[in-house]
């Protein structure tokens, strides 16, 4: 098949979280089983240099962002099977971060128009367009509302994948006219509208031809009011074209036996170099080097979502127990700076170290016996599933994507990948957590039987990729 993945981040060229990872290794696994698969995502100027020198201008343009009339350049780089085009324009994505700006409504309306209107004009039509959160919903409406009549696209097939349905690109209904060029009618019928904003999602959700999210348990999760960011009612009215498929993980990227970030390696065969990771990271976060202790490490967003309230709420019962916890992270400054106070309360046993780095990511996800992930809601989450590949295993709130890729401990098999609690509380909470720290004090086999069976889980892309394929096949049933 020709698809082509519309994404506003990408690894190895830029991310910020989970959609990066997934647009960096789908499209491969997919390429991987012979298809043509192409990426197109905004051209940085953050870009590593390698990549950027070895980028090939394709053409340039000029297209109308309402009244504007923009530069749109055209970038290719062949990569491992997969064509990205990066699209530039200097005065949207140049110099900056990929999020967070008062015209975030009119880069990606800007984006989202240069993908349709130039379609014709890169060496690629597409069957499937798959599109991926709100950034790039807005395409399968462009493509049914505004660009309808070009022949060529009218067989074109439309998926959106739901990431997380907390960002939903809400934007002054004026966007409609001023910025895509089309009349206020799908905002005045409702089909576009949320409250008194034009939502970005709510468009994709409508007019793609079919919707997925990130694991099964949450495309469920996602239909009730608890957890649907008030488009429950949406997602409940088209259930027939929503479905779940979880992410994986890049096994070429993240694998103990060969982790260009770790210094020392091991596999499910052979434990000791882990036991050597944990001494490296005791020391580098300045712990005492205790073999016996139980480590549990966190790396993550430090965001409502993630958990860490909850957990602010009973950090003094947490490293009550035996333990030694390392957290690396960036995110809410309420919750780092909780994090430091902690840090400055028990030295000996708790380490925040608040930053972004993908090094101290790998040595964590490595040296730790225990991760902890107590999101409140989780789309799918790739952080356990890296830990458990890598011999760690995760103590999780059972909620979407944890929920699918956990299996709990139960003390009658002695079986699991990891622990889990199922009420939000501190009861819970506290429940898996004694529940994982106990067993590391007093059952080292049955740990040691977990971690093989967390490592020989499959999580690779491959298996993900091919139940993509068929969610592609099925749209020209
Ligand atoms: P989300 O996309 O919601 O942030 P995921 O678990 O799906 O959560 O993906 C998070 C990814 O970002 C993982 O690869 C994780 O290792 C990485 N990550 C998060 N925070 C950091 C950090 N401070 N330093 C390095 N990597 C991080």
């Amino acid at each position: 098949m020709k698809i082509l993945f519309a994404t506003a981040e990408c690894a190895p060229f830029f991310k910020t979280g989970g959609l990066g990872d997934v647009a960096g290794a789908l499209p491969q696994a997919l390429a991987a089983e012979g298809h043509e698969v192409a990426v197109i995502l905004p051209y940085l100027t953050k870009i590593p240099s390698e990549f950027q020198a070895a980028m090939e201008d394709l053409f340039y343009d000029f297209i109308q962002v309402g009244w504007r009339r923009q530069y749109v350049g055209i970038k290719k780089l062949v990569r491992q099977g997969v064509t990205y085009y990066f699209v530039d324009n200097e005065d949207y994505f140049g110099q900056r971060e990929l999020y967070g700006y008062y015209d975030d409504g009119e880069r990606w309306a800007f984006f989202c128009q240069a993908v349709v209107q130039l379609l014709e004009r890169f060496d690629f039509l597409p069957e499937v367009i798959h599109v991926n959160d709100f950034h790039t919903a807005m395409i399968p409406f462009l493509l049914k509302e505004k660009w309808h009549w070009v022949q060529a696209y009218q067989k074109i097939k439309t998926l959106l994948t739901i990431h997380n349905i907390e960002f939903q690109g809400a934007m002054d209904p004026q966007v409609l006219p001023e910025l895509f060029g089309v009349g206020m009618e799908r905002y005045t019928d409702g089909t576009l509208r949320m409250g008194d904003a034009v939502n970005f999602l709510k468009a994709g959700i409508l007019y793609a031809d079919a919707v997925n999210t990130v694991s099964p348990t949450y495309a469920e999760e996602i239909q009730t009011p608890a957890f649907g960011w008030g488009l429950d009612g949406v997602l409940r009215s088209v259930s027939g074209k929503l479905s779940g498929i979880l992410n994986g993980i890049d096994y070429q990227v993240y694998n103990p036996a060969d982790d260009p970030y770790l210094t020392d390696h091991f596999s499910v065969d052979d434990l000791t170099g882990k036991a050597r990771l944990k001494a490296q990271l005791q020391k580098s976060f300045g712990l005492p080097q205790d073999a016996q202790v139980p480590l549990i490490g966190i790396v993550s967003r430090l965001t409502e979502q993630k958990g860490f309230r909850l957990m602010l709420s009973m950090m003094d019962e947490l490293l009550g127990a035996d333990v030694q916890v390392v957290l690396l992270g960036t995110g809410m400054p309420e919750i780092e700076n909780g994090f430091r106070y902690y840090e400055g309360r028990y030295p000996s046993k708790f380490k925040a170290d608040i930053a972004f780095n993908l090094r101290r990511a790998q040595e964590i996800y490595a040296g730790c016996d225990l991760f902890l992930m107590p999101s409140a809601f989780e789309p799918c989450g790739l952080s356990q599933m890296i830990a458990m590949h890598y011999g760690t295993l995760p103590i999780v709130h059972e909620v979407g994507g944890l929920k699918d890729t956990v299996e709990p401990y139960s003390p009658i098999t002695k079986r699991g990948a990891g622990f889990s609690f199922k009420d939000f509380n501190p009861e819970g909470l506290r429940y898996a957590y004694q529940q994982a720290v106990n067993l590391c004090w007093q059952d080292h086999e049955t740990i040691l039987k977990m971690q093989k069976q967390a490592m020989t889980t499959d999580f690779s892309w491959e298996k993900k990729a091919t139940e993509y394929l068929t969610l592609y096949q099925s749209l020209f049933a």
